[in-house]
């Protein structure tokens, strides 16, 4: 099976209707995923048998609106997502800043920031995913926050306001976080921004063995992925129990906590699923 990663800020028209017709376009296909569709966009996740990912390719690519869609995909054993949603949200990111992708900052590729980090250039990374996502793997140096959603990123300006006169380069999964992220900072007086240009996943297409460390989170069931031509078993996380190096998470299993923390097989058994903050019958550890 192949997994696509992608969106698109685009003025959609009747998002409503869009959405009800990419849905029987998926259903038709037998794809399962998460696509989001909105009228600022559209955002999504999906995999399927790889005929019917170039057929659905071939449908947005000759869509009136979403044509052109920049693609990211990968392999996997059989799909990488249980089920099919396919929902009109009132954003394709949730950042509810009142934040436009029109006022993105511009665009660093994958080439000229590995070029730039290989001289050594004086410019700080800032990861715009959520803490569990950038605890498996991130950049080099770069600065996490955190963050268990994207929408509280407002709340964390004020910590990285320090960087405001500094050159900054944001980056996220596959680009779509930091076309919103790279406007709240310029909006914050940052005035050397950019964004990475598809994200994590074109960086380590193309430098498999760059400044990205570990592995690459994931929403689907794969949850940390490496890639082709990457080093095996360099981890940048270790397990929250026993601290044997992993990349490897669990949910923990207490119905509010529901905290993805990094944890080995074998401390999951010890604990019954629960994390740190539970012990073995799910009773909290004070
Ligand atoms: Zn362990
Ligand atoms: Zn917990």
């Amino acid at each position: 099976m192949k997994v696509l990663l992608y969106y698109k800020y685009v003025a959609v028209p009747d998002a409503e209707m869009e959405t009800l017709r990419h849905r029987a376009l998926c259903q038709k296909l037998e794809l399962k995923g998460r696509i989001l569709i909105s009228s600022e966009g559209i955002n999504g996740t999906c995999s399927g048998t790889p005929e019917n990912i170039e057929k659905y390719k071939e449908a947005l690519n000759t869509h009136k609106i979403f044509s052109g869609i920049d693609f990211k995909e990968s392999d996997h054993e059989g799909h990488a997502f249980a089920k099919l949603f396919v929902r009109l949200r009132p954003e394709v990111v949730t950042l509810r800043a009142g934040i436009e992708a029109v006022k993105a900052a511009p665009y660093i590729t994958p080439e000229q920031l590995h070029e730039e980090l290989e001289r050594g250039e004086d410019l700080i990374l800032i990861d715009m995913r959520n803490d569990y996502e950038a605890e498996i793997g991130r950049f080099r140096n770069a600065v996490t926050l955190p963050m268990r959603n994207f929408r509280d990123l407002p709340q964390h300006m004020p910590d990285l306001k320090k960087y405001a006169g500094r050159k900054v380069v944001t980056y996220c999964t596959g680009g779509i976080r930091c076309e919103k992220a790279s406007a709240l900072l310029k909006e914050h007086g940052f005035n050397d921004v950019r964004q990475l240009e598809g994200g994590i996943v074109r960086y380590c297409e193309a430098f498999p063995n760059g400044h990205f460390d570990g592995s690459l989170f994931v929403f689907d069931d794969r949850r940390a992925m490496r890639f082709p031509g990457a080093r095996t078993k360099t981890y940048v996380s270790s397990c929250s129990f026993c601290k044997c190096e992993t990349d490897r998470q669990i949910d923990c299993q207490d119905h509010i906590c529901h905290s993805l923390v990094v944890c080995c097989e074998a401390c999951e058994k010890t604990n019954n699923g629960y994390c740190k903050k539970h012990d073995n019958v799910g009773a909290p550890v004070l």
